[in-house]
């Protein structure tokens, strides 16, 4: 059990440029994954008092800052992002401490794409922008591109500040107000990262606010004056978002859970080949990140006549990661984000290996972590899985792999669509005709071919099926997702 530390600072929460307690008064431990007896901070126990007083902040500051210049919103998110990068190595110390995730794998590159996103929302903010219809000298026919008014944007604890960095910046770049709700597990990066933003930004533009989801979250999603939730989180609750902001005809986006299958053909584990591939399902199942990613490529399909060699090189190269606290260079790995997480990883662990057939190919659980105090385990491949378990069906979010055999395209790829899930899918092959037919048949949002790192900032980015609706990353994205269009048709003459 964390005790807490008197030492542990109390972090206040955002709200029309002030940083306040919550009405209630409750302050909440903030516990470090990685090492349990270090309480970070101590954050607001927010209540939807805390979330009405933040959305009037909100309201209050949208007519000043819709009305800006595009220009002036642009030179503001570009200090912003400037200040962000010299910060950089300071929310990476912050983030791993707060969520787990190795510093030097993980939460330095996550720092360094908020920055990224800080810029590129920026610097497109003038693209935010109408059109005009040739419809002869006596008319003018156009339309203008204008803001939502207040976003709210709820954050899960897995990557805070990318997620973060995908919502804030193109939110504001197209005129809206923000209000941020943070995940439980991991509040201090985002909070850290508006005290950056809001030495630049008008008190009220962006605010942030801690608690629990069932209370601030819910009181954003039925608050009549918030025009657009934007959610990152599982699929469950996703849907009660999507239901409960829906009622009252709100704006959503969700991005949602995933169980993306790797599909390696034969080419792809040639000897000239194995070794590329290996690296980049290793990258794709995202193990640095303790497999807690939305987009980890936690079904690995390999065709049969490679199976054996294929999985026995995977194995070589997953068993050298180095697992420890997430503040050391040397990790690879870091901790698993809370005890619920971590039980419910080693439940499907435990859940897989009971299965008849199951081979046990790398048990991370036998790892030993005696010196650290944190929710540790090595990553886990279980092989001769078949589609229809457990563990090949539900998302584990935990450094989990599993491994299932196929002998003909048709097949695989019935297999890969066979999931409620349709986010990422990573394809392995040099053969032109298996590579694309597979991608362009495959239900996911996100195909990459040869490859398996993350989201590249601009592109297109979003879930089939149950794993989301709409797309925030591009800028086409951004437009849809962050404005509305507003036809206007001037008789002139
Ligand atoms: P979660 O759904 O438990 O929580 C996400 C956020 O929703 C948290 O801030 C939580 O407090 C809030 N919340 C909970 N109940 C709420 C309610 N009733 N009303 C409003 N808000 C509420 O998810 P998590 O455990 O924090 O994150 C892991 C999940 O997020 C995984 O399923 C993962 O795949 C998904 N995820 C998806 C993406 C993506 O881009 N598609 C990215 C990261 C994480």
């Amino acid at each position: 059990m964390a005790t807490t530390l008197t030492a542990a600072p109390e972090r206040a929460m955002l709200i029309g440029g002030e940083w306040v307690a919550g009405v209630d008064g409750i302050w909440t431990d903030v516990v470090s994954p990685g090492r349990r007896g270090t309480v970070l901070a101590q954050v607001p126990e927010g209540s939807a008092e805390d979330a009405d007083r933040a959305v009037r902040a909100a309201r209050a500051a949208f007519p000043a800052w819709r009305a800006l210049h595009f220009k002036d919103r642009q030179k503001i998110l570009l200090q912003i992002a400037d200040a962000l990068e010299e910060h950089a190595e300071e929310l990476a110390q912050l983030t791993a401490a707060d969520t787990g995730n190795a510093l030097r794998t993980q939460a330095r590159p996550e720092s360094q794409t908020l920055v990224t996103l800080f810029r590129y929302f920026g610097g497109v903010a003038g693209e935010f922008k109408g059109t005009v219809l040739p419809a002869g000298d006596d008319q003018l026919q156009y339309t203008r591109r204008e803001p939502l008014g207040v976003v709210a944007g709820i954050l899960p604890w897995n990557s805070p500040l990318m997620i973060a960095g995908m919502k804030t910046p193109a939110a504001l770049a197209a005129g809206n107000t923000l209000v941020l709700k943070t995940a439980e597990d991991a509040p201090l990066t985002i909070l850290r990262m508006a005290e950056i933003c809001s030495q630049f930004l008008p008190p009220g533009v962006l605010n942030v606010i801690t608690g629990r989801g069932p209370v601030v979250g819910e009181a954003l999603l039925v608050h009549p004056d918030v025009d657009k939730v934007s959610f990152t989180g599982s699929t469950g609750v996703g849907r009660h978002v999507a239901q409960t902001a829906g009622q009252r005809l709100a704006h959503v986006s969700l991005e949602l859970g995933g169980k993306s299958p790797n599909i390696v053909f034969p080419d792809a584990a040639s000897a000239e080949n194995i070794e590329a591939t290996a690296a980049g399902v290793l990258l794709a199942m995202r193990f640095t990140r303790q497999g807690q990613s939305c987009t980890a490529g936690s079904r690995l399909f390999v065709h049969a006549d490679v199976y054996d060699t294929f999985l026995a090189a995977l194995v070589e190269k997953v068993s050298a990661l180095k697992v420890g606290d997430p503040l050391d260079e040397a990790s690879d790995m870091g901790s698993i984000i809370n005890q619920k997480q971590y039980e419910s990883v080693l439940g499907y662990i435990e859940s897989g290996k009971a299965q008849p057939g199951v081979d046990v190919a790398l048990d991370g659980t036998t790892q030993d972590f005696s010196g650290l105090d944190g929710y540790y385990t090595g990553p886990t491949i279980l092989g001769s899985v078949a589609n229809d378990w457990r563990i090949a069906q539900e998302e584990i979010f935990g450094p989990v792999l599993v491994a299932i055999p196929w002998r003909d395209r048709d097949e695989v790829i019935a297999m890969a669509n066979d999931s409620h899930y349709g986010l990422g899918a990573y394809i392995w092959s040099n053969n032109l005709t298996d590579a694309l037919d597979t991608a362009h048949r495959v239900e996911s949002g996100w195909v990459q071919v040869n490859q398996g790192g993350g989201q590249v900032i601009g592109q297109s980015y979003g879930g089939y099926k149950s794993s989301g609706i709409g797309r925030e990353f591009s800028i086409e994205g951004a437009l849809e997702s962050f404005t509305q269009i507003k036809q206007i048709n001037v008789k002139l003459g």
